[in-house]
């Protein structure tokens, strides 16, 4: 494909998505339907059977949409944005540090449930010998 300059994308009604990466995935959530859009980012090209890692690329670029809504009908430009994989990454880091706390605390309840169990069991031994 052709570089787009900025008045045919202006044109065409391309927009440009701020972006950011995981793994070998570019991401934007969607201005239109709200969705995260995740596009594939080739590992790199494959030359004479091997995989290239100079041809690496980091997904940039103009695709086609994946918006259900039929919002962008000559796809958009993805673009890395820093400010957007600094945001993305703070908030994988509060979900895992959330994850972590729920699992203390699942572990307490646990803890205390064995407790009371263990205190029920006694319970049923005194009340066996009572009766036989
Ligand atoms: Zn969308």
């Amino acid at each position: 494909m052709t570089e787009l300059t900025e008045a045919s994308q202006r044109a065409l009604g391309i927009p440009t998505m701020r972006c950011f990466k995981r793994k070998n995935q570019i991401i934007f959530n969607c201005p239109e339907c709200g969705q995260m859009h995740y596009h594939g980012i080739p590992s790199g090209k494959i030359t004479f059977g091997r995989e290239d890692p100079t041809g690496d690329d980091n997904g940039e670029g103009h695709r086609v949409s994946h918006c259900m809504e039929d919002a962008f009908p000559n796809g958009y430009i993805l673009k890395l944005d820093p400010d957007e994989q600094a945001r993305h990454d703070d908030q994988e880091g509060r979900i895992f540090a959330l994850e972590e706390r729920i699992a203390r605390l699942e572990y307490k309840v646990a803890e205390n449930f064995n407790m009371e169990e263990k205190e029920i069991i006694k319970l049923k031994e005194k009340a066996d010998r009572l009766l036989f």
